[in-house]
């Protein structure tokens, strides 16, 4: 298959920095249009992004012109627009993409929760795109979840379905990186961490539910969670404690998230199998030893123990630039190729 152009937006940012960096040789896509901010608009791409990844900036990109994000500008042929745009304007940009007949699959928190707007994670709810040809209009827009509500719907989806989540609760300890650059202040992380990541805990309390569910009837149980970033560069970890329907044991937990395969998501080039790892170390999973397993995209479980109030507790987690948004972006551009809606 010859490859298909893909338009980014907010290519200059964290996670901008990040698709480009992993539709370098991707099997399917290529980079056919980089846009940001006004500020970055008609400079080279390593002018107007420092590069914050590790290692130097591709060099075919270093030189590339940076576009404003305008429909007109994009090159034909391209049909699909992954936006890693800032949350304060994406809405309306995107939505004016949508108009001109682009799909545009988004990072952003401002569709999310949308009724017609399909919120996706290939392994969980490859089905909900169904809700992509009820949208007005020529385009249409499919959401990413948040960095941690991917995480927890991975690890929730085999349990939901072989027993059913009667209630969760979710604590976080959140990267930098998952606010952005420059994010938030030194002077809340250093030496110390910081108890308000934001909206982060409306959104995990929604989310999942919404993925989990069918796509006209979110699933139906309570998750409170508490959300607080810490200095570390990269990885949300995640501690949830989860009631169960039927009360399985831990080990019976543990070995049904070993033996998910994700579904038709294994025929992705993005998406692991298997989605969940499993470790035994009682020091693990860990931001700095964990957060690359499969490339990324697999969501490290440990210490499924189980719990005198909630029936079963684990840690999960996920690497929030990839698994919780640029790869997520990715897979589920994919997963849009593999149903046809890329199709000429
Ligand atoms: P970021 O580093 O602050 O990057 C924001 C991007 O938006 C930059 O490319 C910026 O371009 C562009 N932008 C800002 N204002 C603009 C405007 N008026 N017009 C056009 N472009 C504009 O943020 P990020 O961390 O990459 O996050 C990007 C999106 O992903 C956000 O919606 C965020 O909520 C979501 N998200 C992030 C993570 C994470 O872990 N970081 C996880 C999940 C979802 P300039 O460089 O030109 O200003």
């Amino acid at each position: 298959m010859s490859a298909i152009p893909v338009g980014i937006l907010g290519a200059t940012g964290m996670v901008g920095q990040r698709m480009l960096h992993l539709l370098e040789g991707h099997p399917w896509f290529q980079v056919a249009f980089i846009a940001a901010s006004q500020r970055s608009a008609g400079r080279p791409y390593a002018e107007a992004a420092p590069w914050r990844l590790h290692g130097e900036c591709p060099g075919h990109l270093a030189g590339r012109i940076v576009s404003s994000c305008d429909p007109a500008l994009i090159p034909a042929g391209v049909k699909i627009i992954l936006s890693a745009l800032d949350g304060s304007v994406a809405g309306p940009i995107e939505e004016m993409f949508r108009a001109a007949g682009f799909l545009v699959v988004t990072n952003a928190s401002a569709w999310r929760m949308d009724p017609l707007v399909p919120l996706v994670i290939p392994e969980v709810n490859p089905d909900h795109t169904a809700l992509l040809h009820r949208q007005p209009g020529a385009g249409a827009i499919l959401a990413n979840p948040n960095c941690c509500a991917i995480p927890l719907a991975l690890a929730l989806a085999p349990l939901h379905r072989a027993f059913g989540v009667e209630a969760i609760t979710v604590s976080t300890w959140q990267a930098v990186s998952g606010a952005g650059y420059p994010g938030e202040s030194a002077w809340d992380m250093v030496g110390s961490v910081h108890p308000h990541a934001g909206k982060e805990e409306e959104k995990l309390a929604i989310e999942p539910l919404k993925i989990l569910g069918a796509p006209d009837a979110p699933a139906d149980f309570p998750i409170s969670a508490r959300c607080v970033r810490v200095p570390v560069a990269d990885g949300h970890l995640l501690g949830v404690h989860a009631r169960l329907t039927g009360a399985p044991s831990a080990a019976a937990v543990a070995r049904l998230m070993t033996d998910w395969d994700g579904g038709v998501a294994a025929e992705l080039p993005s998406c692991p199998t298997p989605p969940l790892r499993l470790t035994t170390r009682r020091d693990r999973p860990s931001p700095r030893f964990d957060i690359h397993a499969g490339g990324g995209m697999a969501v490290t479980i440990g210490r499924v123990e189980d719990c005198p109030v909630m029936g079963v507790k684990f840690y999960a987690l996920g690497h929030n630039t990839i698994r919780g948004a640029a790869g997520a972006a990715i897979a589920n551009a994919e997963l849009l190729c593999q149903q046809g809606f890329l199709a000429s």
